[in-house]
């Protein structure tokens, strides 16, 4: 495990010498002492990209980034078993769930590798004008130095959404990962490192949000930040950004509805049910954390949802046949049992869970938990839980069932269930959400865009959408005419 920060290509100590505890959420035990960045690291570490963005870097063809991406991609999935027993130490989540993460991680690196290539014949693009004494093209150049502030639900993951596609724009960047799950990221320098990748290109600084993260997105030097974690930290970055006016794409929170129509499959639309809310812990952005079933079926999905939820197996990340696994922190254990803890102190209907699995002492575990007919009005409704806790309510009629669903100040992701494609057709178009999936809940795609409206945040991420984030577009028009003006 890594003990100092990678800045400029170089291993450093922490200006402050400072570092900060890291725990196995399944034990309760520490498990690291990580470097604590401060704002020296940071600007040093802005300086660095800087310098690596003025010097040869931007000399580089899309092919070189694209050599250089692949061979990350190569260097991560040949760690890949070892960085997914990392991640469950860090994080928690269960073994196989972490290798569907790393697999990913190495799917984006090569996806962007691809694309830098592109990049190389599209850089510059003809627009056809109107007045034919001019000519005009549009180039599109690297945004210059990228922030990268990141959370802890899936940690090399959602490093690997902006580090890869800010290699393939041609930017450079400081990576300011999760102060809960620092390790993983950190082993990005050594994948770097193993690359050759350029000093400077990549440096990434551990630390807390308010000493590290705070100076990286107030950093006059930085062009763009690009942010993913709660939406009150996303709006304190915004106004942070707006200083200098940063160009700034934000990935926040969700409260994301499941539509399941009278006609749907019932044992198919309980199995995505289920892993809509429970994949990851439910500390997923995208969970699908409201169930909106039709009245005519709802006791059938509740029956069915109550005796599945109880099979799921709960325990430690590394332990065989374990589906869920403890929560990342105790801060977020506290969080989630508080939640529970009202919506049982207000009178809500719980079908199952609610509590510590009784068979485990140690660790911030928590029981699949449902809660069913849950008010609009209540706050488990209404706010992110961001853990293993679904709510259900019924409607009578499409017209409810899209209006419930749009009832949230977020809208990140929906999804909706039935055999009637036209059905499924006009509530995707009707749902306000940046993702919405039918008659399945969570898959994602590297080359679909991904992103929120609302609370959810600004921009996307993934496919060209990414790609676009690193970018700035510029137009260079000519006049050819030898005509004087
Ligand atoms: P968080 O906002 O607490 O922290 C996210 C990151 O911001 C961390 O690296 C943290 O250190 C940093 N940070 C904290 N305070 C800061 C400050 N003042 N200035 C700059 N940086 C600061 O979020 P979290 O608890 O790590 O993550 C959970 C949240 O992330 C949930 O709301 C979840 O929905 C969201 N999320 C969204 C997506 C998406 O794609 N939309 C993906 C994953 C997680």
């Amino acid at each position: 495990m890594q003990d100092k920060l990678y800045i400029n290509g170089e291993w450093v100590t922490p200006d402050l010498g400072q570092t900060f505890p890291v725990f196995d959420p399944a034990s309760e035990a520490q498990v690291h002492a990580a470097p604590a960045g401060s704002e020296e690291d940071i600007n040093h570490a802005v300086s660095a990209a800087r310098q690596a963005f003025e010097g040869s870097w931007r000399q580089t063809t899309g092919k070189d980034r694209a050599a250089l991406l692949s061979a990350m991609a190569d260097e991560l999935e040949h760690r890949l078993e070892e960085l997914a027993r990392l991640e469950v130490l860090d994080n928690g989540k269960p073994l196989p769930e972490a290798v569907w993460d790393i697999e990913d991680t190495v799917g984006v690196f090569r996806y962007y590798a691809e694309l830098a290539v592109g990049l190389d014949d599209q850089r510059t693009t003809e627009v056809a004008l109107p007045d034919p004494r001019f000519r005009s093209v549009v180039r599109r150049e690297p945004v210059g130095v990228a922030g990268h502030i990141i959370p802890w639900n899936f940690p090399l993951l959602m490093a690997a959404w902006k580090v890869a596609p800010a290699i393939a724009a041609g930017a450079t960047m400081v990576l300011k990962p999760s102060e809960l799950t620092p390790l993983t990221a950190l082993e990005l320098g050594k994948v770097a490192d193993a690359v050759e990748l350029p000093p400077g290109v990549l440096n990434i600084v551990t630390g807390l949000g308010k000493t590290a993260g705070a100076p990286l997105s107030q950093h006059p030097g930085v062009d763009k930040i690009a942010f993913t974690g709660s939406v009150p930290t996303g709006a304190g970055i915004m106004s942070a950004c707006s200083r200098s006016i940063k160009n700034v794409s934000l990935e926040l929170g969700g409260k994301s509805a499941f539509i399941i129509y009278d006609d749907a499959d019932i044992d198919a639309a309980v199995e995505w049910i289920l892993f809509g809310i429970f994949w990851n812990q439910g500390e997923v952005c995208s969970a699908t954390s409201r169930l909106i079933i039709h009245e005519a079926i709802a006791d059938r999905v509740h029956d069915r949802l109550k005796e599945e939820a109880r099979k799921i197996t709960i325990g430690h990340g590394m332990d065989e046949g374990v589906l869920l696994g403890p929560l990342v922190s105790v801060g977020q254990y506290e969080k989630v049992l508080n939640y529970i803890e009202h919506g049982k102190r207000s009178g809500l209907s719980l079908l199952t869970g609610g509590q510590r699995p009784e068979h485990l002492e140690k660790g911030y575990f928590l029981e699949p938990t449902i809660f069913t007919d849950v008010p609009e009005t209540s706050s488990l409704w209404q706010e992110e839980i961001f853990g293993p806790v679904l709510c259900t309510r019924t409607f009578r009629d499409e017209r409810e069932a899209i209006r419930l669903a749009n009832n949230t100040p977020y809208g990140l992701a929906a999804a909706v269930m039935s055999q009637d494609p036209e059905r499924c057709t006009r509530t995707a178009n009707a749902l306000r959400a940046g993702i919405v999936w039918v008659n399945c809940s969570q898959p994602t795609f590297t080359e679909a865009p991904w992103g929120g409206m609302g609370h959810s945040g600004i921009g996307r991420e993934l496919g060209q959408w990414g790609l676009n984030n690193y970018l700035e577009t510029k137009q260079i028009t000519e006049y050819t005419s030898r005509k004087p003006w």
